[in-house]
């Protein structure tokens, strides 16, 4: 009975395993003609300053548009990528579409472009932003680096060199995810990052004495030492009243705007610009 129920669990569970591991690889292949065919697409998420309501950037947020699967999120496809290395030529592919785009909005507002730990740590990473900016003619200060802490965490010194030479060009380096992971206090001794975004489980619980707790003092060390504070995930106006109130001077989140297809991202710049109340008066 047990070999029968074994043979049996062996066999439903065989098969599934296969189809789920022919579809991984078959995904794997697929992303490499999914670049050449034009199935990425960028979407870009507004980030606010929380004085004004102006937007100040939007970040590059990357979707595959599968012709079977349909729409595939990055947390599906990015580490698939980064496994096969084929996140490598869509990372540049990224780096150079978002500069090209950045170039319709108002000269003041910036782009960011987030940036994989395999991706920075390949020789060439370098070149590859150097040639985006170069290829676009976007400004190096009209452009955002997000990284996570993981980034620095192996093969530290090559990685904060090379982020040093593009920070020096104008470049801004920006530490996405605070909070989450390991969050030593010594990545920010290390590197100086233009701001911290604060991880979205944080403004998720600000309502939260200890989470606003937290809040608070990321923004104190951020003052300290010159880094901005970007709260992202502000989905709800009085989250939105709560960290302005610990301190953080820019949002992001879907209560201003989910990620938007570049002619509605263009369209909510103007818009917002429109209706900015003039900075130190208040977000209302
Ligand atoms: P991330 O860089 O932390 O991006 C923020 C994520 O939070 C985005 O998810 C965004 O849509 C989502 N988000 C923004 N506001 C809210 C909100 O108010 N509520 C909630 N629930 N979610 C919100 P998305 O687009 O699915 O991207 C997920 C992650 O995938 C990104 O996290 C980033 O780590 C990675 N990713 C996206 N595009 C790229 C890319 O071009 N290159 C690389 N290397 N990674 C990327
Ligand atoms: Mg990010
Ligand atoms: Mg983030
Ligand atoms: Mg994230």
């Amino acid at each position: 009975e047990a070999k029968a129920a074994g043979r049996n669990t062996y066999r439903t569970f065989h098969p599934d395993v296969g189809a789920r591991t022919a579809t991984r690889g078959q995904l794997g292949l697929d992303m490499r003609e999914a670049i050449r065919r034009g199935e990425f697409r960028l979407v870009y998420q507004p980030v606010v300053d929380a004085g004004t309501g102006g937007v100040v950037s939007l970040e590059a947020l990357m979707r595959w548009h599968h012709p079977l699967q349909g729409e595939i999120a990055p947390g599906d496809f990015i580490p698939l990528a980064e496994e096969t290395g084929l996140i490598v030529p869509l990372g540049s592919w990224a780096l150079h579409e978002a500069c090209r785009e950045a170039l319709r909005w108002p000269p003041h507002v910036r782009v960011a472009v987030n940036v994989s730990g395999v991706q920075i740590r390949r020789d060439g990473f370098e070149v590859a932003v150097l040639a985006a900016l170069a290829g676009s003619g976007l400004p190096p200060s009209r452009l955002k680096l997000e990284v996570t802490e993981s980034v620095l965490m192996q093969d530290a010194d090559c990685v904060l060199a090379c982020l040093r030479r593009l920070r020096a060009l104008g470049v801004q380096v920006v530490l996405d995810d605070f909070g989450t992971g390991y969050s030593s206090l010594s990545y920010l001794r290390r590197f100086p990052f233009d701001k911290i975004k604060i991880d979205r489980a944080f403004i998720r619980d600000i309502a939260d004495p200890d989470a606003a707790a937290i809040v608070r003092a990321v923004v104190g060390i951020g003052e300290r030492l010159g880094m901005g504070i970007v709260a992202e995930g502000v989905e709800t106006a009085e989250q939105l009243d709560l960290v302005r109130r610990e301190g953080c001077t820019q949002v992001q989140g879907f209560l201003f705007s989910r990620p938007l297809p570049p002619d509605e991202a263009r369209a909510y710049i103007l818009a917002a610009q429109a209706r900015a109340v003039p900075r130190g008066a208040g977000l209302a």
